[in-house]
């Protein structure tokens, strides 16, 4: 039975990027909005690689939406699942039935863990999309150490010693480099009877190079960055299956035997489903026009991640700032609108790429900057530091950092979870 909640003006779906950055831009003005998450709180994902390497607590780097938003006194929030939306009656619909009425609607979803329909690779590997995702892959880790030290055959052993990442893109480079960092300078101490050092971390890439976003020059200098602090970079070659609960394949024909297998290659993007249907690109993005109306609909956006927003024709990466300039166009015209004034093409600027390799190494690309090394590293802090919500976050972020920095420590060593960890296949290696 469906309970509706009769109110227009705008409903935002999704407190992610685009979502949030567009109800804080309509906040204080002449306009209702009801922005609805199924979670209640801002994920601020480019750190969640810290939480899933025992860096930073999942408050750091999450932020209660209610609490952003409490002196918006035109802004509420409701925390539901939005399982579908009708066009017609303006209506969006939660998965318990109840509904949001609206005169504008913003689909800020995101996107989802990208499988490829590889059913064995889903199965059997973790995702780093969302905070249960980074709190389960840190338990998980810590988890293989303690089952490495208990078991008594050398080539089961290195199979729980063993974790291979796929996707060379920013996420897998920078978990890649943090396992690294955590295997190599913090882990020794807590393990002084396991052979810690025979860990290894191997980065599988279907591309012939690291971060394909990024200059060739930068990719390149992140390969060699990542070797020198132990990871094996394969390029090239992708993983095609997981055999049973055994080996890791690989398209060149090799098998990987390794416990763990973290699935940073690709994201595809979610919305509810919709009565009539969405336009859809063969990406699975929203089709929007130039000002973001979804194709079809007069007060309907789409933006960020979810939707396929074109800059000179091109579709634009799935990344923050793109969302977040959406968020902050759309909302621009819908107060346009509501003041009688025509839409305005969104125009996005970029303000350029950048990833972290490990302690002191970093790189970006900014216009025609191109930095790397320590003064990439240096940037890309500032950068995270400055856009992360909360002084509160800001502070206890910075200390953490800082006192790894000095202390070469990674805290949060918990295994927070009654259940044992997901300890998937078994060990064997061989070559093609
Ligand atoms: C691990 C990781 C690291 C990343 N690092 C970077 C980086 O360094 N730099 C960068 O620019 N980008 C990075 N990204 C990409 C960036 O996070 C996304 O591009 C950005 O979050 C997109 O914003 P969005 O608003 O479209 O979606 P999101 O931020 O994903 O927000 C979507 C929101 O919608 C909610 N939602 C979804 N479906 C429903 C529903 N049916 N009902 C109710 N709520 C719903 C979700 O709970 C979520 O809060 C990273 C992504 C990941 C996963």
């Amino acid at each position: 039975m469906e309970r509706r909640e009769a109110r227009g003006g705008t409903l935002v779906l999704g407190g992610g990027f685009g979502g949030l950055q567009c109800a804080r831009k309509l906040a204080r003005k002449e306009v209702d909005v009801l922005l609805v998450d199924r979670n209640n709180y801002h994920l601020f994902t480019p750190l969640l690689y810290q939480v899933a390497s025992s860096l930073l607590n999942p408050s750091e780097i999450s932020f209660p939406l209610r609490h952003i938003l409490r002196r918006r006194k035109n802004v509420r929030v409701r925390r539901a699942e939005v399982a579908r939306i009708d066009f017609h009656a303006q209506r969006a619909i939660t998965v318990e039935g109840h509904a949001f009425e609206y005169d504008w609607l913003v689909i800020a979803t995101g996107a989802e863990t990208n499988f490829y329909g590889i059913d064995s690779v889903e199965q059997a590997s973790f995702g780093l999309k969302d905070l249960p995702d980074g709190m389960a892959l840190r338990n998980h880790v810590l988890d293989c150490f303690e089952a490495a030290l208990l078991e008594t055959d050398p080539t089961a052993r290195q199979g729980w010693l063993t974790f291979l990442v796929v996707g060379g893109g920013p996420t897998g480079v920078e978990y890649a480099g943090a396992l690294c960092e955590l295997f190599r300078l913090v882990l020794p101490a807590d393990f002084p009877d396991l052979d810690v050092h025979r860990s290894s971390v191997i980065l599988v890439e279907a591309l012939d190079r690291l971060l394909y976003e990024f200059p060739a020059q930068l990719g390149e200098y992140t390969k060699e960055a990542l070797e020198q602090r132990g990871v094996e970079v394969r390029l090239g070659t992708r993983v095609t299956g997981v055999d049973g609960d055994s080996a890791v394949r690989l398209a060149d024909g090799s098998v990987l035997s390794a416990r763990t297998l973290i699935w940073a290659a690709g994201v595809r993007p979610v919305a509810p489903a919709t009565e009539p249907p969405l336009p859809r690109t063969r990406q699975g993005r929203i089709e929007v026009d130039g000002s973001l109306l979804v194709r079809g609909q007069e007060r309907v956006f789409a933006i960020g991640d979810a939707a396929a927003m074109l800059d000179d024709g091109k579709p634009l990466a799935m990344m923050a700032p793109q969302a977040m300039q959406a968020g902050r166009h759309v909302a621009a015209q819908i107060l346009r609108a509501s003041r009688g004034l025509p839409l305005e093409p969104f125009r996005y600027r970029d303000k350029g790429v950048m990833a972290t390799i490990g302690r002191s190494a970093g790189v970006a690309a900014v216009g025609p900057l191109r930095l790397k090394g320590f003064i990439g590293w240096i940037a890309w802090l500032v950068i995270h530091l400055y856009f992360l919500i909360g002084f509160r976050n800001r502070f206890v972020v910075l200390s953490r950092w800082t006192y790894n920095y000095f202390r070469l420590d990674r805290p949060i060593r918990l295994i927070a979870s009654s259940a044992p960890s997901k300890r998937r296949r078994t060990v064997s290696s061989s070559s093609p």
